[in-house]
């Protein structure tokens, strides 16, 4: 039998990590830079020399031959550029490997090419990146060999910020600077610095790479853009949780033990509720490192499907009819000696601070609403939000039985005076142990829940950065924090003042708060009572980002200048655009150079059949009726093949990105949408054998 493996000697073991830096850090450099990463003190150039030759030699001596600048630009995707450590070559003819200071913490990779929006004209391409030591350096194996990767923020010659990193460590510490008020008011004095804690939860759907191969919508666009729902879908249930396939096992392990390695905290594994679909989760952890940790889960899961003859597709909805992919992100606040400030205890009614925490939340929430929803916007994620799986578009927030009768308390007396007990849970079988319930019950169906001593924000799309979505939810909540700090800290009796602000906020913002079926119909017709939107798209929640509140939002914080906001806003315009043309014109493809062609040739060979059956003398109803339905068909094809044409060159012509955005929305998408529906339907008329490609169910139910 194979030898089992180590865990616990192999996790982080390419990771400069502090044992590593301890190790080989000389004690003066290494504890300036822990107060770099721990206070944000500038570091010095001669210190910065120092780490630079440690990490290099530890880099090498891992076998890494190149560094890289790490960075996050706003493709959506991480961006390196490579260098190798040899220096020019000696008199000897040697080389020497060299890795300065300066190489560390800066990089100038030529920003010409990274999406701006406009923030920055091609004859000033400068663009920077910039070392994030609170983020461990790490090497990563592939083949290319050895790489040591820098986390790197990304910045134009003039300080914008060109990437997701930036504007999330400075939410970070927006959000830090105002919880450290809020808990000094109640009286917290040890406490030194308050971070976001998040952790990830990753869907995805894992298929045969010789099949990915024969599908040129899930080459071009990552998901299946034809294709009729196979006679089994999810309905069974069965695959959710279910026994792991050996194929799939094996590649889990690989990915595990490249994760481990990485320092990545890879912790759960299961099935999902799709066919083909499957989770993975890491431990929580500070929320810059935890978006660069999701980054190197998303990019090892591609790797490792390769080695394994798989494909992992990361698309928010590779197959229409069965569920999509999200991304979960369980967001805390943690103070730096451990505290989590959405721990409500076994009494909430009493946890004053808590409550004020909560409710600040549920005003953050409500207020910023839109735009926390356009924080998970990407064109894949249209598929998926507000379809009767995900999460719905409408932002809600679930507190759960215990919390929500505490808020009902607030909102009609002024005050809480019990909290329901969770009670335990009885099974009735002897031998089984009674535990105590969690005061929250599960509500899958809502887009931010309260669960336990977290909140759940379950819109992210399964491919995105999950930096854009913690940005929001770090500034809106400092926003709150402020605003309740602002007034408490002005006030003669505290304790009354925040009794009052606490009941204020409950019934101001109670609208937000939602704990039936988010899937529902009714919910839809609710929330429209309750006054909540319901952005179902992409181009119309984007506005949100540019909107005079937002705007006024995130530069008080210091998160985002007017500009940059604007220049995401346009950067999105142009990705949803592109993303709905490339789309179309896969569809143009393979409708008219392999599904036309295929159903032409069928027709043909109905049209013999019912000649050689007729001139047999037999009855040639049924070929006829076939061939008269498949033409039909066929028909309605090539028309609505026309139309796409026509739509996506209109498209094409419109030069303003936001109404090129909403014009492939309003006429390409469902132009789209009419040229699948005949093309699925002749896939289940026309024989498999001349079917151009796999269908659902080679894709799905054979891996
Ligand atoms: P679920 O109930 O959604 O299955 P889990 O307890 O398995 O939740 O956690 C899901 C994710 O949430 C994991 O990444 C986990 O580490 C993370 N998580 C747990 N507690 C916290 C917390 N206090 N703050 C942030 N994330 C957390
Ligand atoms: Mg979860």
């Amino acid at each position: 039998m194979e030898k089992g493996m180590n865990v616990a000697e192999i996790f982080g073991q390419d990771v400069f990590n502090d044992t590593a830096m301890q190790e080989r850090l000389p004690k003066k450099v290494y504890k300036e830079l822990k107060r770099t990463i721990e206070e944000g003190k500038e570091l010095e150039l001669d210190t910065a020399d120092v780490i630079a030759h440690e990490m290099k030699e530890w880099a090498i001596e891992k076998g890494a031959t190149h560094y890289t600048h790490w960075f996050q630009p706003l493709t959506g995707v991480t961006a390196e550029k490579h260098d190798s450590f040899i220096s020019a070559p000696l008199e000897s003819g040697k080389v020497l490997m060299t890795f300065s200071g300066k190489e560390l913490i800066k990089g100038e990779p030529d920003a010409s090419s990274f999406p701006s929006g406009g923030l920055r004209a091609t004859f000033e391409a400068r663009g920077y990146t910039a070392w994030d030591c609170t983020s461990p350096a790490f090497v990563r194996r592939d083949a290319a060999g050895a790489t040591l990767c820098i986390p790197t923020a990304f910045c134009a010659y003039t300080g914008e910020a060109l990437d997701q990193k930036t504007p999330l460590l400075r939410s970070m510490e927006a959000i830090n600077e105002q919880a450290m008020r809020l808990i000094r008011l109640f009286g917290n004095t040890q406490s030194k610095r308050v971070r976001p804690s998040v952790g990830i939860e990753q869907e995805y759907f894992l298929i045969d790479a010789g099949k990915f191969r024969e599908r040129k919508d899930l080459i071009y666009a990552g998901r299946t853009l034809f294709g009729a729902m196979p006679p089994k879908g999810q309905e069974m249930d069965d695959h959710y949780f279910g026994t792991i396939r050996q194929r799939v096992a094996g590649f889990m392990k690989d990915v595990n033990e490249e994760l481990w390695k990485m320092g990545v905290t890879s912790k759960t594994q299961h099935n999902e509720v799709a066919p083909a679909q499957h989770e993975l989760a890491p431990i929580f952890e500070v929320a810059n490192v935890a978006v660069d940790h999701n980054h190197i889960i998303m990019q090892t899961l591609k790797r490792i499907a390769g080695r394994h003859g798989l494909k992992c597709l990361l698309h928010e909805k590779p197959f229409a009819g069965v569920n999509g992919s999200g991304k979960h992100d369980n967001w805390s606040l943690t103070t730096d000696d451990g505290r989590n400030l959405l721990e409500p205890g076994s009494t909430p009614h009493e946890n004053i601070q808590f409550l004020l925490v909560l409710t600040c939340i549920l005003k953050a929430v409500d207020e910023h609403a839109d735009l926390l929803r356009e924080s998970a916007a990407n064109p894949g994620n249209d598929q998926r939000l507000g379809a009767d799986e995900a999460p719905p578009a409408i932002i809600s927030v679930f507190l759960g039985e215990q919390l929500e009768d505490v808020m009902e308390q607030l909102i009609s007396t002024g005050e809480a005076t019990h909290s329901l007990d969770k009670g335990k849970m009885h099974t009735g079988v002897r031998t089984l142990p009674d535990f105590a319930k969690d005061a929250t019950d599960r509500n899958r169906t809502s887009p931010f829940a309260f669960t336990g001593n977290k909140f759940e924000f379950r819109m992210v799309g399964s491919r995105d950065s999950v930096a854009g979505a913690n940005v929001v939810i770090n500034t809106i909540v400092a926003e709150a924090f402020a605003e309740a700090c602002d007034v408490l800290e002005q006030a003669e009796d505290f304790d009354l003042a925040v009794h009052d602000l606490i009941k204020e906020y409950a019934t101001r913002h109670q609208r937000i708060v939602f704990s039936g079926n988010g899937y529902s119909q009714e919910w839809v017709e609710e929330a429209q009572r309750r006054g909540l939107s319901n952005l179902r798209c992409m181009v119309d929640a984007i506005p949100a980002l540019t909107s005079e509140k937002t705007v006024a939002m995130f530069e008080k914080f210091g998160v985002f200048t007017r500009t940059e906001l604007e220049s995401r806003g346009e950067i999105k315009y142009e990705n949803y655009a592109k993303a709905i043309n490339i789309e179309a014109q896969v569809m143009i493809n393979m409708a008219s150079k392999q599904i036309l062609p295929a159903v032409v040739g069928y027709t043909k060979v109905l049209a013999d059949t019912v000649l050689a059956v007729r001139e047999a003398g037999a009855d040639h109803q049924v070929q006829a009726e076939l061939l008269t339905e498949v033409s039909a068909l066929l028909k309605q094809t090539k028309d609505a093949l026309k139309v796409l044409r026509e739509v996506s060159e209109e498209a094409a012509k419109e030069a303003k990105s936001e109404i090129r955005a909403r014009y492939c929305y309003e006429k390409v998408v469902p132009a789209m949408e009419r040229l699948r529906r005949p093309v699925d339907q002749l896939e289940m008329l026309v024989d498999k054998e001349v079917w151009p490609m796999p269908s659902y169910g080679d894709l799905m139910f054979e891996v």
